[in-house]
């Protein structure tokens, strides 16, 4: 066994009482399909390495360095609303710490916590989340990100027999909500020593004030309303926002059922299994707030002494989650629409335009290019996504004027509009279309897809297709869990 990697293990070693020891099932004979240069760059690892037959062994599970602890992290959680005490890394097993970041296995076999769950994953949904993860990091929206996708050679069985597949997955973080609701439930000791690691790791700051339990949970608020921010502005439905699928370092995890909105629909779903819409595209921001609700309940014990104070502590805070997460939205919104500030005005013109989209179901991404085209030659809305809206006119009257007192020309605000609004995102019908050559054995197109969103603002001269929602869009699309 080589040190190839320089492997830390705090989580390991200081949080020993929510985690088990465990190793990798060996993936022998797999096969390295995804490798992401840029990334393993940012972690110190050479291309040399990367390309070695050591790396793939590593990453298969075949053989780890000495310095790697393997572990598989347990949590509890709240599912669709019902609180499960038991979860945890079922087909993920982390392998150890690089630079601060944690490289986790996923689809690497059983655990202590798979339960009935063969701990494999597919190789379709280990490729989708490849391409999503990397997709959102060009967005600049904090996420896990995906180091590599490995094919293994093996079959797993779900509805039917399909290839094997291994994502090397890096976060910050992949301490959850539900690792605090796990915590909690052992005793306050584990609790404390949770918050601290969490804390001194990724919210330092919080040490130098009063209240550093305090000062945690508003940081955390903060971060994920951010967060859901982000994703309403680009359309993402997560798809299974339970507490077990929230990370309290702010990143995107858990890419199963998720999909992006075509046409504007607050009550878009996606996921199979969502029949009552909670995780819906516009429920989210609640969502956050209730997910959040339940951190807080984790987090009384080690306020204070008064256990009623606490709670109102924790109360106050949560309870300006909601106004943050409408501020940071419409941050977001004002960018999309080169619009300068956010004021009384500016949100009538932005949920003026909301309600264009909803009302004739326009396509969210090609609303905001199209409308940049718009600005630069008014004669285009014929031929664009607003072409059969009666309110189109009027409301772009008001949003004219409004841009008119910036003193900028239009072709400025245009080009400052396709800065932040994508033209290529990961559109269903692409995806699935990728997918299906790559089970066949042809990686060639999803490899394509990831380069094209590797730079989503930066418009192609290839196959339009790729830029508008698949022609069938109004048949539901479906996605998935339990990939
Ligand atoms: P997820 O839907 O990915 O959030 O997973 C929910 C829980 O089920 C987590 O504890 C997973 O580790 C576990 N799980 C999902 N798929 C499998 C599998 N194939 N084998 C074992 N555990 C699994
Ligand atoms: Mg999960």
């Amino acid at each position: 066994m080589s040190n190839s990697i320089n492997f830390e293990n705090s989580f390991a070693k200081e949080l020993s009482e929510i985690c088990e020891k465990c190793s990798p099932t060996a993936f022998l004979e797999s096969e390295m399909l995804l490798k992401n240069y840029k990334l393993a760059e940012e972690l110190g690892l050479s291309k040399n390495f990367i390309d070695s037959e050591e790396c793939l062994n590593i990453f298969s599970g075949v053989s780890l360095p000495e310095n790697s602890i393997p572990i598989a992290q347990a949590y509890a959680g709240h599912q669709f609303g019902h609180f499960n005490p038991q979860l945890g890394d079922g087909r993920a097993i982390l392998i150890g710490e690089i630079n601060d970041y944690e490289i986790q296995l996923k689809g690497i076999g059983q655990t202590p916590f798979s339960r009935r769950g063969d701990g494999k994953s597919a190789l379709g949904p280990v490729l989708r989340e490849y391409v999503i993860s990397e997709f959102m990091h060009s967005m600049s929206i904090p996420t896990t990100r995906s180091l590599f996708a490995i094919k293994t050679n093996e079959f797993v069985y779900r509805e039917s027999a399909q290839p094997g597949g291994i994502l090397a997955r890096v976060a910050r973080s992949h301490i959850r909500i539900g690792t605090f609701e796990y915590a909690r439930n052992k005793n306050n000791e584990v609790l404390k020593s949770l918050a601290d690691y969490s804390i001194n790791r990724y919210y330092p700051e919080s040490n130098e004030t009063d209240n550093k339990y305090l000062s945690f949970f508003a940081a955390v608020c903060n971060k994920q309303a951010l967060l859901i921010s982000k994703w309403m502005s680009i359309g993402f439905v997560h798809g299974v926002m339970n507490t077990d699928n929230m990370a309290i370092s702010g990143e995107t995890i858990d890419y199963g059922p998720c999909a992006f909105m075509d046409k504007y629909d607050p009550k878009t779903v996606f996921s199979s299994i969502d029949h009552q819409g909670r995780y819906a595209y516009l429920n989210q921001p609640a969502i956050l707030v209730w997910n959040l609700s339940k951190f807080a309940e984790t987090l009384i014990p080690l306020i204070g002494e008064k256990e009623e104070k606490s709670i109102k502590q924790l109360s106050d805070i949560l309870q300006v989650t909601m106004p943050t997460y409408q501020e940071y939205f419409y941050e977001e919104m004002r960018q999309k629409l080169g619009l300068k500030d956010v004021n009384e005005n500016n949100i009538k013109i932005i949920e003026g335009y909301l309600k264009i989209l909803e009302f004739m179901k326009i396509d969210f991404t090609l609303s905001f290019r199209d409308l940049a085209k718009i600005l630069i030659d008014k004669k285009i809305v014929k031929d664009s996504v607003f072409k059969e809206s009666q309110d189109f006119n009027d409301w772009y009257k008001g949003w004219l004027k409004e841009l008119n007192k910036y003193k900028k020309s239009n072709e400025d605000i245009s080009r400052k509009m396709d800065d932040v609004n994508p033209c290529y995102i990961p559109r269903n019908h692409i995806i699935e279309r990728g997918l299906g050559i790559a089970s066949e054995g042809d990686i060639s197109q999803i490899k394509e897809i990831n380069e094209l969103l590797r730079s989503p603002h930066l418009e192609k001269n290839i196959s339009k297709d790729y830029l508008s929602p698949s022609s069938d869009s109004d048949l539901p699309y479906i996605t998935y869990c339990g990939t």
